[in-house]
């Protein structure tokens, strides 16, 4: 279960505070980068049972095919149960959507946020909601046959019949799979500036909740399960790679700011947020981190916590859970 972290953005959304750089990939970043899967292959073999691979980022799909198969190479090969690319729409041309398709690539994660093309110049996204659409017609016509769909709620000045439409566009696109995710206001991010300066502010707990039910009943009716907090597949197409985190499987991530877990004794790594040149760091977990981090992760799923059992969806969240959790 590998995670390559591509730290390269051509522009920055308002809301983002992801470490990423508007650089160019450099073929120093790719030596390192392979470099770094070589000298980890003892781990990368340690996490094999989950048979995946997953490009995030930043932008992977500003990397140039090239890379994107380099890396794989590096990492052991280009045959995985789940290879997934996170892709920008305004990358997505016939020749880069049937190269991802010829590399092995076999689920792509398109980060869509809205069909609403003001919306999107708020957010400061470079693709348009036609942009979007096209994208998605090019990843099926290239023989994509499991696609995500980010989509982001809870934003002022997105009202719930902008949502809706959103929202009922999609479903008619048919994604195999949609995360949708509220939009938080964080330090370091141009959003957390304006709303510092008395420019944006956001919306109550309640709307952001009305917005949240919105999304989860028009995808519940439309047959997708909804299966972790911000996540929902069509019967089959549960994402593998996310879903292994939430059990907490073992994984490798390579490359700038990308965090790592090995099992037996339990130790978190992570690499420092630098193009070239980044270094690790560790920290071996307690028994309490590691009971705290089960209860954390299994309430965020329709599975609930190991030993305890599937938990109603409308007690997701709810203080009883948690402290009948600890007890
Ligand atoms: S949200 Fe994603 S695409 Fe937008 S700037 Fe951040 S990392 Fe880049």
């Amino acid at each position: 279960m590998i995670y390559i972290h591509v730290p390269f953005c051509r522009s920055f959304c308002t809301y983002c505070d992801f470490y990423s750089e508007r650089a160019c990939p450099s073929a120093e970043w790719l030596d390192e980068i392979c470099a770094e899967a070589q000298s980890r292959k003892d781990e990368i073999a340690a996490s094999a049972a989950v048979d995946t691979l997953y490009f995030g980022g930043g932008t992977p799909s500003v990397l140039p095919l090239e890379y994107i198969g380099r890396i794989a190479d590096a990492c052991g090969g280009r045959h995985y149960r789940e290879w997934t690319v996170e892709v920008n729409p305004d990358d997505i041309t016939p020749e880069y959507a049937e190269g991802l398709k010829s590399l092995g690539v076999n689920r792509v994660s398109m980060g869509v946020q809205s069909l609403d093309d003001a919306m999107l110049r708020w957010m400061n996204r470079r693709h348009t909601a036609d942009g979007a659409r096209q994208a998605f017609r090019t990843l099926r016509a290239a023989g994509f046959g499991n696609a995500s769909a980010d989509i982001i709620f809870g934003v002022s000045g997105m009202d719930d019949e902008m949502l809706r439409a959103t929202v009922q566009e999609l479903i008619a696109w048919r994604p195999e799979h949609v995360s949708a995710y509220q939009l938080s206001v964080e330090e370091g991010s141009a959003l957390g500036n304006m709303a510092r300066e008395g420019r944006y502010s956001e919306l109550s707990d309640e709307e952001c909740s009305r917005q949240y039910y919105l999304i989860c009943d028009m995808l519940a009716a439309a047959g997708y399960e909804h299966y972790e907090i911000s996540n929902w597949a069509l019967p089959g197409f549960r994402a593998v790679h996310n879903s292994a985190y939430w059990t907490r499987a073992p994984y490798v991530g390579l490359g700038p700011g990308a965090h790592s877990l090995r099992r037996d004794p339990d130790v978190r790594s992570w690499n420092s947020e630098s193009i070239t040149g980044w270094t690790s760091s560790c920290e071996v977990l307690t028994d309490a981190e590691i009971r705290e981090e089960k209860i954390m992760l299994g309430l965020r799923t329709a599975d609930g916590i190991p030993g305890y059992g599937r938990i109603p969806e409308d007690r997701w969240f709810t203080a009883d859970d948690i402290i009948f959790s600890l007890i």
